[in-house]
């Protein structure tokens, strides 16, 4: 399209108003173009990008390497599917376990696909393994997850705009509270047929919910105590974006320096997507080790897409960029910058409550009701100023730029958000 044929940001909202399902409420922004931490709108302004895809562009966007590695593949082989090898996967798949410290990865598209099949496999290994009586097992999960959108996933949310009229539900779920260990205990203790127990390391999409120090060590403790697999979704918390490469960071060959010292808890099963493509492709996967991962069989689970030749040529280049990059130390380093900058701040502002997060991924806490419109009148305002941000759940605003930033980047950032929140003083 020409400059001239380019459609204006009213036009193109008034399209997806009136022809395109109205499934989100997005921000009224329209963008046309990433480099790096920044997009463009339309029009042509130049905003910082403090959401990243949900955490999917934490390589920064359009990455030359992540990019080309994905054209390349384009003019080469796209799509075989798995009726045939494709030269690609298993390379993939090879660098891929290495880097986590899995025997196995089974590939998918979408974090939602990697969810389900990650159940499907904990709910057969249960049967073939743990000698679970068919149709009977239970897999724990907790109160204000967010792990997908299809019918099962949504089955164990307690979101009720999520939930309602999409009944009727999968059965097989136990829901506790998040970041209790009782709560987990007891669980355990007291149920029968429990084969899995699925969590976010930080609930992400819950408002960055951060659990207490040594809850996942010890609810994986009790995992194993117990017989069951411990399945961590670190679909959002994964490749870099709270200052390690995972944030259950195990017995990984993990590059980061701030790894050593810290909780180390190795999932049964490993679930990623989001940024295991850099946001280029959609690319998910899951890992476990032979124990598990055996009982998959051919003709158990399979997707059109997952594996394709440019999944595995781009989720490739996209976890060596945060390798060669350092990512996960500069997620650390910067993220220890956000939330003190922030905190200096916070005592002179009415406006805010609290910042939490780890690494590059935080939030802030909005002094107002859950359904007031001020959160969102402060993401409307950080627009204006340059910044995108999407509130979660009514009165938090996550902050999430891609990984790439730099210190100056940042700072500037500090000031825009902190300038912003500042107009909202009464
Ligand atoms: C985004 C997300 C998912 C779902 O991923 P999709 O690619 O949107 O299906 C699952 N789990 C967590 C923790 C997520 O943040």
């Amino acid at each position: 399209m020409s400059v001239l044929e380019r459609i204006t940001s009213k036009d193109a909202i008034a399209l997806e108003e009136k022809h395109g399902a109205h499934n989100y409420h997005p921000l009224p922004v329209v963008l046309s173009r990433g480099e790096g931490v920044y997009v463009w709108d339309v029009e042509g302004n130049k905003y910082y990008d403090f959401l990243s895809a949900y955490s999917a562009v934490n390589q920064g966007h359009c990455h030359p390497k992540i990019v080309g590695a994905m054209v390349n593949q384009a003019e080469t082989l796209t799509l075989t599917s798995r009726a045939f090898y494709n030269d690609r996967l298993g390379p993939y798949e090879k660098y891929v376990t290495e880097t986590f410290g899995f025997d196995k990865l089974l590939p998918m598209n979408t974090g939602a696909e990697a969810v389900e099949t990650a159940l499907k496999l904990c709910r057969k290994w249960a049967y073939e393994k743990k000698g679970i009586p068919e149709n009977e097992a239970q897999i724990i999960v907790c109160e204000n997850n967010f792990h997908g959108r299809t019918t099962t996933i949504i089955s164990f949310s307690n979101d009720p705009v999520a939930r309602k009229n999409f009944g009727p539900y999968t059965e097989g779920f136990v829901k506790i509270a998040y970041d209790n260990i009782e709560a987990l205990k007891e669980a355990l203790e007291g149920g029968t047929n429990i084969a899995g127990f699925l969590v976010e390391p930080i609930q992400g999409e819950a408002g960055v919910y951060v659990p207490s120090d040594n809850y996942l060590k010890e609810a994986k403790a009790l995992c194993e105590a117990h017989n069951v697999l411990f399945i961590a979704d670190e679909v959002q918390t994964g490749i870099a974006r709270t200052g390690r490469l995972l944030a259950t960071c195990g017995n990984c060959s993990c590059i980061d320096k701030h790894c050593s010292g810290t909780p180390e808890v190795k999932p049964d099963i490993l679930i990623l997507g989001k940024a295991l493509s850099g946001g280029a492709y959609p690319v998910s996967a899951v890992l476990a080790n032979d124990a598990i991962m055996g009982v998959i069989r051919p003709g158990n689970h399979g997707s059109t897409f997952g594996g394709n030749p440019i999944a595995a040529a781009v989720g490739m280049a996209a976890l060596e960029v945060v390798k060669e990059e350092e990512l996960a130390q500069n997620a650390f380093e910067l993220g220890v910058l956000f939330r003190d900058e922030l905190n200096k701040f916070i005592p002179n502002c009415s406006v805010v409550k609290s910042v939490r997060g780890k690494g590059l991924l935080n939030a802030i806490l909005i002094n107002d009701a859950e359904e007031s419109s001020t959160a969102w009148d402060i993401c409307m305002a950080l627009k204006e100023n340059g910044l995108l941000a999407k509130p979660t759940h009514g009165n938090i605003i996550r902050f999430a730029p891609p990984l790439v930033m730099n210190r100056e980047q940042l700072l500037d950032c500090i000031s825009i958000i902190t300038m912003t929140l500042a107009q909202f003083e009464k």
